[in-house]
């Protein structure tokens, strides 16, 4: 049976984008699917910085240039919302809202998107005091109080940059205690416009003209609510696979994070993932690169 490609990519964030250009470079002939624009996450780093390789360049100018590389190389790259995906044994079907196309392999690089607070008001607030990232928006809160939600690296992290520019940073963490190396800890102490509120929820967003102006919150130990006068709130309180179109593989944990062996590949033969859709330690980019370069050479070197 002839089929479409030796390889279907879904998602072209800079997982998708990498590994693409690694199987076509070695002559599996390569269709990269996307929903949106091209890039993911990239989209949202304004500079990279600490990567020699990459010099300092937006994100969003990264994933143009590998793009770029690809497509040169080969790739085929087009637009496709992957709804399912079919395994048929020898071969897989990668259903999109518009077509069916067939493949021997299939490489999952759908990202993650950022856990909600799960509040009424959210989706209406974002851009106007709810945010999931810096992405310049920082520079709004010169001067002004925020709050910080989360308790993991990501969070404090984010706490101590604000601090810099912000009136005061209030941190607000479910948890008793902050999830990170003690080293984080100490130099969050440094920083004197910051304070931490342990075993803290927010409750509601309390806005004014559609502009977010304080959070409602609830310290459960003590079972008080208070209202905190903020008009930005950062909220790192985890991320969510987008592995919707993977669900009815059962290839994915309780929380859908894509379970995968040391050749990145899923307990379906033949069926890969790479990336933040992964289940896995660390979230870096260092290592979707490692996930890129494990899985095409897995597939490369497959003969059946
Ligand atoms: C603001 C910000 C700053 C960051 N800074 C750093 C940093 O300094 N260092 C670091 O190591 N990491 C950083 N990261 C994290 C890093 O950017 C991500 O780990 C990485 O980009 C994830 O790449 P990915 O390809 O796995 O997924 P994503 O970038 O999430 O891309 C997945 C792509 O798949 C597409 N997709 C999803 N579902 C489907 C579907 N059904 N059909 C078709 N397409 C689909 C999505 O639209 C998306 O384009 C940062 C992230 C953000 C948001």
């Amino acid at each position: 049976m002839k089929l479409d490609f030796d390889v279907i990519v879904i998602g072209a964030g800079l997982g998708g984008l990498l590994a693409s250009f690694y199987l076509e470079a070695r002559e599996k002939s390569c269709l990269l699917l996307e929903k949106e624009i091209p890039g993911g996450q990239l989209n949202e780093i304004s500079l990279m910085e600490g990567y020699p390789i990459v010099g300092e360049m937006s994100g969003s100018h990264l994933a143009e240039e590998l793009l770029n590389q690809a497509q040169e190389m080969g790739v085929c790259y087009r637009y496709g919302d992957v709804k399912e995906i079919r395994n048929l044994g020898d071969y897989k079907e990668v259903v999109t809202s518009q077509e069916v196309i067939s493949c021997k392999y299939v490489l999952l690089a759908m990202g993650s998107r950022p856990m909600l607070l799960g509040l009424d008001n959210e989706k209406q607030l974002l851009d106007r005091g709810i945010h999931y990232a810096f992405d310049g928006n920082e520079a709004f809160y010169m001067n002004k109080e925020v709050a910080i939600v989360g308790n993991s690296e990501e969070a404090v992290l984010g706490a101590i940059r604000l601090a810099n520019l912000a009136k005061e940073v209030h941190l607000i963490a479910s948890t008793e205690d902050l999830m990170v190396a003690p080293y984080l800890k100490k130099r969050l102490k440094t920083k004197e416009n910051v304070s931490v509120s342990y075993c803290t929820e927010i409750r509601q967003l309390l806005e004014e003209e559609s502009h977010l102006m304080g959070l409602r919150l609830v310290n459960r130990r003590a079972n008080e609510e208070k209202i905190l006068p903020v008009e930005g709130c950062f909220v790192f309180i985890g991320r969510v696979p987008n592995s919707e179109c993977a669900l009815s593989l059962g290839i994915t944990d309780e929380e859908g994070s894509i379970l995968v062996d040391t050749h990145n590949e899923t307990k379906i033969r033949n069926i890969f993932a790479v990336g933040d859709v992964v289940k896995k330690e660390d979230y870096q980019l260092e290592t979707i690169l490692s996930d890129c370069a494990v899985a095409s050479r897995a597939i490369v070197y497959r003969n059946n």
